[in-house]
């Protein structure tokens, strides 16, 4: 469904990427581990076209994606919903109007009509109480949900997440979590780069570890962590776990 092929990209003249090779099947949560630098972020970024490829070719629901033609991009990027660790929500915004402006103002679709599905949406993340809400006045990981439901608002086929609860106090991490195992369970296809392995063990389908803008093991959580095949991986697990 996702197909990545050799794909590599740089910062400035710095390779960050080499030769990734990856494919996503619809509905799989895949989990990408490793250490801080290796890559991780940057693959999400080029993935969306906010880096490009220098080398290689990203295939999404079996055509290639041309990441120097505009409409092919801008195609692309439509499937691809990403959610950061900064949320960036519109402070000025309410909750619902946060989640429905996207599709209003770049899809033109009805007010009546997105604010509805919003609203569901919202509800979905467990904030059917907060549509009205300003971002100053949730926490961060009720902002955190929004930025969720604002991502699945674009009716995203992929989502991306990039250590959403990574700024999040340890007592709303869980409330995070919970929406991206109900996401999964609805078989939502995700790409998430997360640093809480018991939550990666518990909802991804398969682990890549990346060291240094390379894969260098893909496998079950359980190969991963029970059964690493390198020496690198063995380092990266003793340190975290
Ligand atoms: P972390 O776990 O800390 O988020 P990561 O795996 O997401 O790390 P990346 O952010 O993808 O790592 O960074 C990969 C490499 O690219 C690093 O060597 C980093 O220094 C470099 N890099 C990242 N962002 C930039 C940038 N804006 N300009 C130049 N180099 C960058
Ligand atoms: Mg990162």
């Amino acid at each position: 469904f996702l197909e990545l092929q050799g794909v590599s990209a740089n910062y400035g003249r710095q390779e960050v990427l080499t030769d990734v090779s990856v494919s996503i099947a619809k509905g799989e949560v895949v989990a990408l581990i490793g250490p801080s630098g290796s890559g991780k972020s940057t693959l999400l970024r080029t993935l969306i076209g906010l880096n490009k490829p220098t080398r290689g070719t990203v295939r999404l629901a079996g055509e290639t994606i041309g990441y120097d033609q505009a409409k092919s991009l801008r195609r692309a990027r439509e499937q691809f919903a990403i959610v950061f660790q900064q949320y960036n929500l519109f402070q000025n915004m309410t909750a619902l109007r946060n989640v429905a402006i996207a599709p209003q103002i770049v899809k033109k679709r009805p007010k009546a009509e997105v604010e509805a599905e919003a609203a569901k949406l919202l509800e979905r993340v467990g904030l059917g109480a907060k549509l009205g809400a300003y971002p100053d006045e949730l926490s961060g990981g009720q902002q955190q949900r929004v930025a969720i439901a604002r991502a699945l608002a674009q009716h995203p086929a992929i989502l991306l997440l990039d250590e959403i609860t990574a700024a999040l106090d340890p007592e709303l991490v869980t409330e995070v979590l919970d929406t991206i195992r109900g996401l999964a369970a609805e078989g939502m296809t995700m790409l998430v780069v997360s640093h809480e392995m018991a939550f990666v063990r518990e909802v991804a389908t398969r682990v890549i570890f990346m060291d240094r803008g390379r894969i260098v093991e893909t496998g079950s959580p359980k190969d991963i962590f029970e059964n690493p095949q390198t020496e690198r991986l063995r380092d990266f697990t003793a340190k975290i776990l």
